[in-house]
């Protein structure tokens, strides 16, 4: 106990305070049970916890989000066995029964509160950093927790024999010798049977040992330990051949385990090894943030313990991965070489068999590099190679041994993950560091990078932001990712991004955050792009979000390409409200961001019903005698659904009939709301399906082609069922719809499907042709009049429909109101603003009435199109002083790293450029690329469109023919060979490299010292983006000179700023008595953030 120090033990001790909260919350959960349910008692059996699951939390009206262990522990019925975490989750988000009176309603929200406090006081702890809390801390953290406590009933001076170093020690509990002993060869008998791999006979034994009387707890706890560890290795053993990854009760050896590991820990809390244990079985349930979490406990109290400190890494380094997405990540698919090398081609215009030559020609001048080449060859394969980690990862060592970036990367990733090589994180951040302080550009060719060298450092600050092996360090994290971006990383130029979004590890700064998603996506970074593309959604510049979104497809994005319908439908929203607002009154609508926000959790307009809603019956009825259409209607449903769960709970076997029978009733709920058919848990739905596809199986035998009742059944149930499958069920209807053309239903379903599909025409179309069955068929009204609506040609139309549906419709049915909202937006888009305080204003006062008369089930009422509108009438009551117009300050692109970078290059160009052309075989290697495609003057001029940089998508090598490309330099140039090297910006004030080939022969000297001189203005016919020149970066690429038409001479900037562009600059470098410059402000941005020192004393 002496070893663990005071701090520690501080923190040990508000931890169990916070446990010793549980019992008094297994009693109010107890108490509620009681009273939310007629006086029931809570008696702790698998009967009471599986049907409270099934019953009660499945048909929550807040979603409990319970893991599947908490799930098994509420199923097991024994609350002991609750966290503080189940606990709450229970206590805070059931549903309370509508019949409560003011006094209890007063006394739940009361201990709500404490509970709330107690939560967010065991979170400050959960994720606190060091795990050890100083005395004043402690002492206050104290005082919150007792008065909570006390408040929830205990006893003050109980509590503070809690403060007692003595709670550490053997509790005063009587000994039984014999017992010890007898516990203790129990436990090396277990022991013995484990390393036999005789897992069950260890557990018996370790059972046995356990139940012992007077057993000391410290010994119980190393049983408990022990039986954990058993335990998994059980399961290893036995799960070898299955893929189960869910725990689905409490007999899994994994659900047992994490129940012994946590009374090992209960048992003795400063044990180290407790703690280990609880990680350990997390780890095997793939839940790494609580892992994380014991480790961090179990390493606190053992410090140098290297088995808990390389668990740990582990845990941190694939919790990392799962919040990245890794495996989405359409950069990190293993490709074989002959794989990379088509990419190449095809994005770039390299000759496979160029670069496999290049690559044998690299032997004689680059060894390092070329054992980094036959790496990936083994890492992946190749066409004469079989994939190898071992040798891959011998050939990157040997790299690696010759000082090279890229082979030491190479080596720490698989090192990392153990893949040809032992797994070992303290050698890979070695190597990693290693990697890191390499020349960033490549030592022998100058003009490429140094690979390997930005890798190591992104991978640098993915470690400190995580703390794999080194302290966890958002700072360190920051400084790792900044080096990478600054050498070509654009990874860390996400993750530095999104560290200024947040405000994590540095000062929140958005316009920052946007310069580095800019850079990254331009970069390739996919996830860059989809964060830039909502971020622009956002500022309402809708075609460049829309620009960056097809192109976060196009690289392989998975989140976006299935995203995308509802991302289109969001831009629809926005452009609808900017085609509507003035643009000061947009920056304050809320619909925007609810728009996005929207993109986000894949929520639409035209939305599923996820069954939010509970039906009572009894309640329902009560509605349908007094004489509610849609109550009544609910009522029926509800009573056949009833009906169909009968049959299936009465006897464990079913025959056909019975089959027959419960599809016949399942269909008749379906047909008249299937809303309410909610299936109790996935084993009832798992048998439900078999049921019906047998039912399905039988007609099909019986009667190919004969229509009968209950064959159409059991399509109807075979569609609901299957539903989520979309495009499946779609065409599955069709065949219904063709056999049974007279019934409706199988149009209704058809038309909701096409909806949730997007496929609004469709929609219609369903709906027309059901009407002709029945045109008052109220259902089939409400979707054609959203498909309408949706398909947004004529808002009148829709209107219309919508008054269609109002008219056959009840009064109560849950659409009506949402039709007035919807009404009110169709009125809105036509009559624009002027339409807020007329007609819109007062169909949104015919929605809130209808709101009046829902069924309780169906509140509160929940409606897009009333959030929407409801925003609208707030911005419009706001004073003209609270709406502030968009700032716009070009001085911002200053800094843009992007600028930064493309300037340093050109001026670093510029300075080397005589050593280069001096230089014949560094020449060859970086000399000029073969551009892939060819860029050429159109015809005409006539019909050309004008286009800017950043409409070009910097990603992908295209000429973009039709479209002309106006500029201005802004950089010097000053020589010519192999071209002429030019730093252009555009109308937004986007800069790019700019380099022309085939210039007329002899007229070098002449172009770059008269024509292309800083400040010109030039047009651009038929632009090219070079992707792949020498450093993979883009550029504007002229091959054919005619396509360069120079504006007149009286356009030219005069005098212009070397930094920032303005007009008329006054002061003027004293070194080279060339730059100049506005203020002496921009004159220290161009010295410090472009160099200018690589330029300055040349004439
Ligand atoms: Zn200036
Ligand atoms: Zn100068």
């Amino acid at each position: 106990m002496t070893s663990v120090s005071k701090n520690v033990r501080n923190y040990f001790k508000l931890d169990l305070l916070i446990d010793r909260s549980n019992l008094k919350l297994r009693q109010l959960f107890k108490n509620r049970y009681s009273l939310f349910n007629n006086g029931k008692v809570w008696d702790d059996s698998p009967t009471c916890g599986n049907n409270y699951l099934t019953n009660t939390i499945a048909h929550n009206k807040k979603k409990l989000n319970l893991t599947p262990v908490e799930k098994t522990s509420v199923a097991s019925g024994d609350s002991n066995e609750w966290d503080l975490t189940t606990l709450s989750a229970l206590l805070l988000n059931i549903d309370r029964p509508k019949t409560l009176n003011t006094a209890q309603i007063e006394q739940l929200d009361n201990e709500d509160r404490l509970l709330n406090q107690l939560r967010e006081i065991r979170n400050k702890l959960a994720h606190h950093q060091k795990k050890s809390i100083d005395d004043v801390e402690f002492n206050q953290l104290w005082t919150e927790l007792s008065t909570i406590l006390v408040a929830f009933g205990y006893i003050d001076s109980e509590l503070d024999k809690l403060k007692d170093d003595s709670v550490f020690e053997f509790s005063s509990q009587s000994i039984n010798d014999e017992n010890v002993k007898e516990a203790k060869k129990l436990n090396s008998l277990a022991s013995q049977a484990h390393k036999n791999l005789n897992f069950s006979d260890a557990i018996t034994l370790f059972t046995k040992a356990i139940v012992l009387a007077g057993v000391p707890d410290h010994d119980r706890a190393i049983f408990y330990s022990n039986m954990s560890s058993t335990r998994l290795a059980l399961y290893e053993q036995e799960s070898e051949s299955s893929n189960n990854f869910e725990i689905e009760d409490s007999t899994d050896q994994r659900y047992r385990a994490l129940c012994d590991a946590k009374k090992a820990r209960a048992l003795w809390p400063t044990w180290w090894k407790g703690h280990f244990r609880v990680g350990k079985v997390y780890t095997v349930l793939n839940e790494h943030e609580k892992a994380i979490n014991s480790f961090e406990r179990a390493l606190t109290l053992d410090p140098i313990n290297n088995e808990i400190r390389k668990a740990l890494d582990e845990s941190r380094q694939i919790y990392g991965r799962q919040i990245r997405q890794e495996h989405l990540d359409p950069r990190l698919k293993p490709t074989t070489m002959s794989e990379h090398l088509n990419e190449m081609q095809q994005k770039m215009g390299t000759n496979p068999a160029h670069v496999r030559a290049g690559h044998a020609l690299i032997q004689e001048i680059d060894p390092a590099g070329a054992d980094v080449v036959k790496g990936h060859k083994y890492e992946h394969g190749d066409i004469d190679v079989k994939q190898d980690y071992e040798q891959a990862a011998k050939y990157f060592a040997k790299a690696a041994s010759q000082g090279n970036a890229e082979g030491m990367y190479n080596l720490a990733r698989l090192t990392d993950r153990g893949l040809g090589v032992e797994k070992d994180h303290n050698f890979a951040l070695k190597l990693l560091e290693e990697a890191a302080a390499q020349p960033p550009k490549h030592p022998i060719f100058n003009a490429f990078p140094n690979l390997g060298v930005a890798e190591a450092e992104h991978s640098l600050g993915l470690r400190y932001a995580e703390g794999v092996v080194v302290h966890k360090n958002l700072v360190a994290a920051a400084y790792w990712y900044e080096r990478a971006v600054d050498h070509g990383s654009a990874q860390s130029a996400n993750n530095l991004a999104l560290m200024y979004l947040h405000g994590t590890g540095v000062d929140k700064d958005l316009d920052k955050a946007e310069q580095l998603l800019q850079l990254s996506a331009r970069r390739g970074d996919p996830n860059a792009m989809l964060t830039l593309a909502t971020l622009l959604c956002g500022k309402n510049d809708l075609k460049m979000a829309k620009n960056w979104y097809d192109r976060a497809c196009e690289s392989g994005n998975i989140i976006a390409e299935i995203n995308r319908p509802m991302f289109e439908q969001a831009l629809q929203v926005i452009q609808k409200l900017v085609d509507c607002c003035p643009p000061n009154l947009l920056q304050v609508i809320n619909p925007i961001k609810n728009a996005f926000d929207s993109l986000q959790t894949g929520k639409t307009a035209y939305k599923r019903c996820d069954h939010p809603y509970i039906y009572d019956y009894n309640v329902l009825n009560g509605y349908a005698n007094r004489g509610s259409i849609t109550a009544k209607t609910l009522c029926d449903a509800l009573e056949h659904f009833a009906q169909a769960l009968n049959i299936l709970t009465q006897s464990e076997s079913i025959t056909e009939t019975q089959e027959n029978i419960f599809v016949h009733e399942l269909a008749e709920c379906y047909r008249i709301e299937h809303i309410v058919a909610q299936i109790p848990g996935v084993k009832m739905y798992k048998k439900i399906v078999e049921i019906v596809d047998r039912v399905l199986h039988r007609c099909n035998v019986e009667s190919t082609s004969v229509a009968s009742q209950l064959n159409e059944d059991v399509l109807i149930c075979y569609a609901l069922l299957h539903i989520d499958s979309y495009e499946l069920i779609i065409k599955f209807l069709g065949s219904c719809k063709q056999k049974y053309p007279k019934s409706i239903y199988f149009f209704r379903l058809s038309a909701s499907v096409n909806g949730w599909l997007h496929r609004y025409e469709d929609t219609v179309f369903d709906a027309n042709t059901g009407l002709e069955i029945d045109p008052n068929y109220y259902e089939l009204l409400y979707s054609k009049a959203v498909a309408l609506r949706l398909l947004d040609s004529d808002m009148n139309e829709a209107i219309e429909a919508y008054r269609a549906f109002l008219a056959v419709a009840p009064k109560d049915h849950r659409k009506v109101p949402e039709s007035y909202y919807a009404m009110a937006a169709c009125y809105f888009y036509i009559h624009k603003l002027d339409g807020l305080a007329g007609i819109v204003k007062k169909v949104y006062k015919q929605a809130e009435d209808a709101e009046k008369v829902q069924l309780l089930c169906f509140l509160p009422y929940e409606s897009d199109n009333k959030t929407l509108l409801k925003s609208m009438f707030d911005a419009q009551s706001l004073p003209d002083a609270e709406i502030v117009a968009p700032r716009r300050d070009h001085k911002l692109r200053l800094t843009n790293p992007h600028r930064i970078e493309v300037i340093k290059q050109h001026r670093e160009w510029e300075a080397k450029s005589s050593f280069v052309q001096n230089n014949a075989t560094l020449d060859l290697i970086s000399g000029s690329h073969q551009p892939r495609v060819r860029q050429q003057t159109a015809k005409s001029l006539i019909g050309l469109k004008a286009i800017s940089l950043k409409e070009m998508d910097p990603t992908t090598d295209h000429v973009y023919d039709g479209y002309v490309l106006s500029v201005t330099i802004i950089e010097q140039t000053y020589t010519w060979t192999p071209s002429i090297h030019l730093v252009i910006e555009d109308e937004n004030f986007d800069c790019e490299r700019m380099f022309i080939y085939s210039f007329p022969d002899g007229q070098g000297k002449y172009l770059t010292n008269k024509v292309f001189t800083i400040g010109s203005k030039m047009n651009i016919i038929n632009p090219y983006l070079r992707l792949g020149g020498t450093d993979m970066k883009s550029l504007v690429r002229i091959d054919d000179f005619s396509s360069i038409i120079m504006q007149s001479e009286s356009e030219q900037v005069l005098n212009m700023c070397r930094c920032c562009g303005e007009p008329n600059a006054l002061h003027v470098c004293s070194k080279c008595k060339q730059a100049r410059y506005c203020t002496k402000e921009c004159q220290t941005i161009d010295w410090q953030l472009y160099k200018h020192k690589f330029i300055c004393q040349r004439q």
